[in-house]
Order: C-alpha cells, then structure tokens, then sequence
C-alpha cells in the first residue's frame, strides 16, 4: 500500500480513492504502467497513526514541499490532515511547506465551511480550476453535485485565501484557447489568488 511516494522534489501524501468527481482526464482510469507502478489504488484508507508513521520515514526537510493529493480527493480526509500537519509540525523542525492539491469541494462535501481550520497547517492550497465557466467545469469534471460544485469550488476557493498564504488556482493548457485562459486569470483575479498554467503531459 502506497501511502508516500517522491514526485520531483517533493513528497506526496495518498490517503484516499474517494472522490465526488468522475473528470475525463483522471489518471484514475489510466491503465498506464508509470501510474500503476506506483500502486496508488488504496486497498483500504489508512488511520491517521499509519499515515504519520510512514510520513516520519523520510527525510522531510530534504523535500521542496510536502503534498497532500492522494488517488482520490485528500479533503475526503481533512480532520485527518488537520490532524497531522499538528503532529508533523510538532515532531520536525525545518519542515518544508505543506501543499494541499484538491478539487476544492471540502466544504461542500462536509457540509461546513473547513477553510478556517486550515490555518496554521497549510502553506499552499492548489485547487483544480479546470475550466472557466460552469457548463465547461461540469462537462469536464462530472461533479456528483453538478453545478453546485463549480459554486462550493470558486466559494472554497474565496475562502482558503483568507487563511492559507498561498492559494492557486490551476488549469492546463490542453485545448484551451487564449480566451478561456484569459477568462481563467480573471476569476483567479477576482478571488485574490495565483492563477497556475499546466502544461499537458498525455
Ligand atoms: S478530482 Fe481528481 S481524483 Fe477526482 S476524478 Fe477528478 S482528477 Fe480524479
């Protein structure tokens, strides 16, 4: 069971298959080799006391940053990660930034407002922007809660921002035209956080 694995320099936190979307791209549904190499399908979640342990088996300082991410969506377990930024930052001096990469439903699939629980604990939040409006994000994603989540995500979004140092929104650039990226910058603008271009990497 793969719960930590290195990706470039950082190192990344896989605590959950659950998630409320089914998007097109999801490396989820890749049967490419490189993916499951990694053995990411969980075959079952593990306790917080698991996940710590195997964090505290690497070198953490010598990592850029340490992500939460995971198979499925991590704010599935947002208690838990609330729960071990705690401990980790307790335990290690010299702790890299914390980064949580998420869909930006946390709130929504847990029925309260979590952005201010995550102050103090995280550094980063990326969150999956996808496209630049709803009928797109929802094409693209296939949300359990439809247009709904594309709202939860921008009010998410609004939201970490008053708490977290550096929150990101994030598209990739595959078949996106000039104007959807410009439509993009200016939610990112509206909401007061970075706009990230990724690029495709089929
Ligand atoms: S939000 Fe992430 S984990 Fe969920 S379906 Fe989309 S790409 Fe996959």
């Amino acid at each position: 069971m793969t719960i930590t694995y290195e990706f470039g320099d950082g190192l990344y936190v896989n605590l959950t298959n659950r998630c409320d979307c089914a998007c097109i791209f999801c490396i989820r549904k890749s049967d490419s080799e490189a993916i499951f190499a990694h053995d990411l399908w969980l075959p079952k979640e593990p306790t917080r006391e698991e996940a710590l342990e195997d964090i505290l088996n690497w070198d953490l300082p010598t990592y850029s940053e340490l992500v939460f991410c995971g198979f499925g969506e991590p704010s599935y377990r947002i208690d838990d990660i609330v729960w071990l930024c705690d401990r980790l930052r307790e335990a290690v001096p010299n702790l890299p930034p914390i980064r949580l990469n998420t869909n930006g439903h946390a709130s929504l699939i847990h029925g309260r407002n979590v952005a201010p629980e995550l102050a103090g604990r995280l550094d980063r939040v990326s969150i999956s922007l996808n496209a630049s409006n709803k009928a797109d994000y929802c094409e693209v994603t296939r949300p359990r809660d439809r247009e709904k989540a594309w709202d939860a995500m921008l009010d998410f979004t609004r939201e970490a921002a008053r708490y977290v140092p550096e929150v990101a929104l994030t598209v990739v650039d595959f078949e996106k035209s000039e104007e959807e990226l410009s439509a993009c910058r200016a939610l990112a603008d509206e909401l007061g956080v970075i706009l990230r271009v990724r690029t495709y990497a089929d």
